[in-house]
């Protein structure tokens, strides 16, 4: 099978990267073994929230001070900027609507009860302006009852600290006995097919959200809203006669596993090919270029492109792998950007910036991948499998990946 284009993995990176392209008329495949990280999406995509500890205001400012293999500075920062402004549009144009600025972190509060600073927020979830001040003093917290994943008590005691009196409530709704005999089937996603199914199970719900919050001047819920019907949430707000916060409930993510379905519809709709639950084995490479593929699914099939992204994401999702002696990419035992001695990958202070957390595939300055310091002409890096980036405490995982997915899909387009 011929493509223009192959993506080895299809999360937020790899999507991303094959809209893009397929918008531009290449013929694309996208190759994903399993789940991404966007099935645990808070609901915000943070581009910079710290830079050595300290707080960002503006992430271009705080983008200055990176080092120079970070991501971000790879890409350059004029770049990064012009692709900031591009990328919520190209989520829009996939149903995903999102707000927030590029120059200005705006806040989402988490279910710890904190004010956190990011980028993008989906509009199923609330922005703050400021981290300081919640704009209401007496909320209602509602659950469902059995529902485990939405742990209201931190909420409550989150919320103490900007001086909000609240009340917990639990509510039952006859829609929920079958799978509440179950906790493990009493799942956001579980809840969520249960109002994408029909308007009477959100009617009554709303109905109760209203009795339930007299006497409040905001509630507070799970967002477990709109898995297939995006329209879920917003339907619910204009029913509910006060302002709704909804909070991010544990993984499954309601709104990350829609906005996954949703980036792969605007995919295929673009004439895109989603070979899902493969797994890239190895791959052909002769004379410094990827020839084909292989995968698991589609054996002596080989799968071939002029060029190849690969976006396999990092630890979480086996992109890079480190076992007791060695750390590796496990498709073509691609360059390592990290440190070869097993001693220096951690700090033994756990709150550390931790080294092996800035580990990735290494790339050339065009993100072609490497193999002892040669480019792969033809196989470009996107996403968190790149290295130089310490995401978790900088808080850039999604601007990383949409960023550089964007960028890369460019030199490809050259
Ligand atoms: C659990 C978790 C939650 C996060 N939540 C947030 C958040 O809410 N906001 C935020 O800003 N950032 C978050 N991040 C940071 C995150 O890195 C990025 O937001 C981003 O989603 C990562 O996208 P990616 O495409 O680079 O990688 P991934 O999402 O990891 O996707 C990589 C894909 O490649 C596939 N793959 C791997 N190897 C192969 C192979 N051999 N063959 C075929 N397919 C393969 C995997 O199955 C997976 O689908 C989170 C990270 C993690 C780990």
């Amino acid at each position: 099978m011929k493509f223009d284009n192959i993506i080895i993995g299809g999360g937020l990176s790899g999507l991303t990267c094959g809209i893009k392209l397929a918008e531009q008329g290449r013929k694309c495949a996208i190759v994903s073994s399993g789940q991404s990280a966007i099935h645990f999406f808070s609901g915000s995509f943070d581009l910079l929230s710290k830079v050595d500890g300290q707080e960002v205001k503006n992430p271009f400012e705080g983008m200055k001070s990176l080092a120079s293999n970070h991501p971000y500075q790879c890409v350059g920062l004029d770049n990064i900027k012009r692709l900031a402004d591009e990328a919520p549009k190209l989520l829009d144009r996939a149903g995903l609507t999102f707000s927030g600025q590029a120059d200005q972190n705006h806040f989402v509060l988490t279910p710890m009860g904190v004010m956190k600073p990011t980028w993008l927020t989906i509009d199923d979830f609330t922005r703050f302006e400021q981290n300081d001040a919640f704009p209401w003093k007496k909320a209602v917290i509602l659950n469902f009852s059995g529902f485990l994943d939405f742990h209201t008590l931190f909420v409550q005691d989150g919320l103490k600290k900007f001086k909000v009196d609240t009340q917990i409530k639990n509510f039952a709704m006859k829609e929920f006995d079958a799978i509440r005999r179950n906790p493990s089937e009493m799942r956001s996603t579980n809840i969520a097919k249960v109002f994408d199914q029909g308007e009477d199970a959100l009617n009554e719900f709303a109905q109760k959200v209203n009795e339930l919050s007299e006497g409040f001047e905001v509630v507070i819920l799970p967002a477990v809203f709109g898995l297939f019907n995006k329209n879920v949430a917003a339907e619910l707000k204009a029913k509910v006669n006060k302002p709704v916060v909804l909070l991010p409930a544990l993984p499954p993510s309601t709104p990350g596993i829609r906005s996954q379905i949703l980036l792969r519809k605007r995919f295929e709709e673009l004439g895109g090919t989603y070979f899902l639950g493969d797994n890239v084995e190895t791959g052909t490479i002769e004379n410094n270029k990827l020839l084909a593929i292989h995968t698991n699914n589609h054996g002596d099939i080989k799968l071939e492109a002029d060029q190849f992204v690969l976006a396999s994401g990092s630890f979480y999702s086996k992109g890079i792998v480190a076992t007791r002696e060695k750390l590796y990419e496990p498709i073509l035992g691609l360059d390592i950007d990290g440190d070869v001695d097993s001693k220096k990958w951690l700090d033994e202070k756990f709150f550390n910036d931790q080294p092996y957390m800035h580990y990735g595939v290494k790339t050339d300055s065009k993100f072609r991948a490497l193999i002892n310091g040669k480019p792969i002409e033809n196989l470009y890096v996107a996403g968190s499998v790149l290295g130089g980036a310490n995401a978790l405490k900088e808080g850039s995982g999604a601007g990383i990946s949409l960023l550089t997915s964007l960028h890369v899909a460019e030199e490809l387009l050259k």
